[in-house]
């Protein structure tokens, strides 16, 4: 069922990409595996799934130890400065910089253990005072600090678009979030690029990618629902 899942949502973005004259291999799909058991991230590793997303530290540094070592693990969610030590070997990427203070924090935490941390800008296109992220003015003067880091490579933005019955809804949000990776782009900042676009959930993924995300989250559609009383 879960294999099922996973491939109808590799068909779906697919199907997205044909729609916009775009080449699946420049989507990656983040199985987002918070709240399931090691057990449920193995089935999906034994069905393909190689890129998993989770939200807590507690639960990246609980399945990494369990889970193959060739699996990318992806912090998507909120990261307590205090907490970037427990993760900072272990993740590809962290999705949810929002701040400057945070960055420094990841900056201090990545020198002392010699490498650079891939990181994203999350933003809060929509203005929902329920999330994080920045203001869409904000990112590129937060950018203009975050360049002069030397174990930050910033690679583009994330977005959590708003809770919609009618995924069509979103289309101006990622539409919003791909225009300001385009201006960044074309400021040819130093350590900054903008090859990702860490955008769509199970509900929006496809009107997403026909908008140009180079990543899609996805929990509900390849898991099923989760149950956070356990
Ligand atoms: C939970 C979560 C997702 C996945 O949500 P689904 O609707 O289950 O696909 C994606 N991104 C972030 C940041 C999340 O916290």
């Amino acid at each position: 069922m879960l294999a099922d899942n996973l491939k109808e949502v590799q068909e779906n973005i697919r199907k997205a990409c044909e729609k916009s004259h775009r080449n699946p291999n420049e989507v990656t799909l983040i199985a987002v595996s918070k709240t399931k058991p090691v057990e449920t991230l193995q089935e999906a590793y034994d069905a393909g799934a190689r890129f998993f997303g989770e939200n807590k530290v507690q639960e990246i540094t609980a399945k990494y130890p369990e889970l193959p070592k060739d699996i990318h693990w992806h912090m998507i969610g909120h990261l307590q400065r205090n907490k970037i030590k427990y993760i900072i070997d272990k993740v590809d990427m962290i999705h949810s910089v929002d701040s400057l203070r945070l960055a420094e924090a990841i900056e201090h935490e990545a020198a002392k253990h010699e490498l650079v941390m891939p990181i994203l800008l999350e933003v809060n296109v929509a203005e929902e005072d329920t999330k994080f992220g920045l203001k869409m003015e904000e990112v590129i003067p937060l950018l203009e600090k975050i360049s002069g880091f030397s174990h930050i490579q910033v690679e583009g933005l994330m977005t959590i678009a708003p809770f919609v019955d009618d995924p069509e809804e979103n289309r101006q949000v990622f539409r919003d979030l791909k225009q300001l990776s385009v201006d960044i782009s074309q400021k040819n900042m130093n350590n900054i690029n903008m090859r990702v676009l860490s955008m769509g959930m199970t509900g929006d993924y496809q009107v997403a990618v026909e908008e140009g995300a180079t990543m899609v989250r996805v929990g509900t559609g390849i898991f099923g629902a989760r149950n956070y009383a356990i």
